[in-house]
């Protein structure tokens, strides 16, 4: 199913793609494009035309950038949840970040935020709330000039983190499927559902009029479902929207093989319920969006980053792992433990700077599969090649190129998007 979709894309004729285009940008009001873009656009004929599928087009996601936009730093490996389609390995276990490897961190990363409009330094666990106040707060301590940002399953969230965060400036992203129904694979380690503490949680930081986010993640994605699920983040009182479709990744080895009918009927009418109250910014539509007014106002291609991001991961241990922060914690025969190196051994500036000036091992596969999603894929320019961990854990290795997950959450993404449009 999959297959022919992908090719009707790829094979339909420029004008009638930039007709659809047009016909969202006319729907949606995208921001900066006009049709006077559109009618340029149409006239060339190019936006769609083949150049839209050849190497020489896309000009991003060429190497490794030397500095990275953020760090994401895990405290803990712990989780005081168990949800069925956790990808971590050891959420069990209690390993806490030592205070020296945070301090290691902040030697380069208060450097790179010198130098920088904004730097984020995202915690990311485990659950970064099961490494306690005391603890977090001497984690954090070593940082100058960054933004802090945590994930959490919200269902430690009290009065007392809801005064750390704002002491340290936090800012929140709550982890929650939707209503009860959808919430049900979050679980407590104990079993029974978590969906009462994490709502009691969320409740406080409300309370606390503190602001978050939100991150779904969306096992069955199928019509009939988007409605439920946004008019439940309406209510939630969120600013943002992350929508994840389950990935096979880490110990979660569930297939995430989906009718792709289903999956674009569930991105369009997720599209469908934004339009009808947009009060929240659901991130997935937004890329989408923003891509396909880039494609009429004929700068798509700078939509995506020059050079990768390296996204270093540091591990409570102290490793680094470069480009996938769920391929942390793992080791595979064939590529080691995907680390570049120790924060304890080497400053992270030189671990970052020398993946990205000789990238060696599975990076290098890595990124000879980015080139061979560039040659191949039409849909090249809105995805820049996706994450190295879904190669790997769908396909055993990195220099594949369309996996299951760039089927649900890119092309059929940008698909539903469009079929939207298409309907309206
Ligand atoms: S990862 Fe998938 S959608 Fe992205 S460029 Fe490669 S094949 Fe295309």
């Amino acid at each position: 199913m999959g297959a022919w979709m992908w090719i009707a894309w790829h094979d339909a004729r420029p004008r009638f793609k930039i007709a659809v285009c047009a016909r969202l940008v006319t729907l949606l009001g995208l921001p900066g494009t006009d049709m006077s873009t559109y009618a340029e656009t149409a006239r060339a004929g190019s936006a769609f035309g083949e150049g839209f599928v050849s190497a020489a087009e896309w000009t991003g996601m060429r190497g490794i950038n030397r500095v990275p936009s953020y760090v994401i730093m895990q405290p803990t490996t712990l989780c005081n949840l168990d949800c069925s389609y956790c990808y971590l390995p050891h959420r069990a276990a209690d390993r806490r970040m030592p205070v020296a490897v945070a301090e290691a961190v902040a030697a380069t990363v208060n450097e790179w935020a010198a130098s920088a409009n904004r730097f984020s330094v995202v915690w990311h666990g485990g659950e970064p709330l099961a490494t306690g106040r005391t603890h977090l707060a001497a984690l954090m301590a070593p940082f100058r000039g960054v933004e802090h940002h945590i994930q959490t399953n919200a269902t430690l969230v009290d009065d007392a983190w809801c005064e750390f965060f704002r002491e340290h400036d936090v800012r929140v992203g709550v982890s929650i499927d939707g209503t009860r129904r959808l919430t049900t694979q979050r679980v407590l380690r104990g079993g029974g559902e978590a969906y009462d503490r994490i709502v009691r949680g969320i409740e406080t930081l409300r309370r606390n009029n503190l602001s978050y986010a939100a991150l779904c993640v969306v096992s069955d994605p199928e019509p009939g479902l988007a409605a439920e699920l946004y008019g439940f983040f309406l209510d939630l009182g969120i600013t943002v929207l992350g929508v994840n479709v389950e990935e096979q990744e880490g110990v979660n080895r569930r297939s995430n093989a989906h009718d792709g009918a289903a999956v674009r009927a569930f991105w369009s009418e997720l599209t469908a319920a934004w339009r009808n109250d947009p009060r929240v910014e659901v991130r997935e539509v937004e890329w989408a969006l923003r891509y396909a007014g880039a494609l009429l106002a004929g700068s798509a291609d700078e939509l995506l980053p020059r050079r990768h991001d390296p996204i270093p991961t540091i591990a409570q241990d102290g490793l680094v792992v470069l480009l996938s922060p769920e391929l942390a914690g793992f080791t595979s025969e064939r590529y080691g433990d995907f680390s570049s190196g120790s924060v304890l051994d080497r400053p992270l500036h030189e671990i970052v700077a020398s993946s990205a000036a000789q990238p060696q091992g599975w990076i290098a596969e890595y990124l000879s599969g980015v080139e061979a999603c560039r040659q191949s894929c039409p849909y090249f320019g809105f995805c820049g090649g996706a994450h190295a961990a879904n190669r790997f854990f769908e396909q055993g290795r990195f220099d594949g190129t369309q996996t299951q997950h760039c089927r649900n959450s890119k092309i059929f993404l940008l698909e539903g998007v469009l079929d939207h449009a298409r309907a309206a």
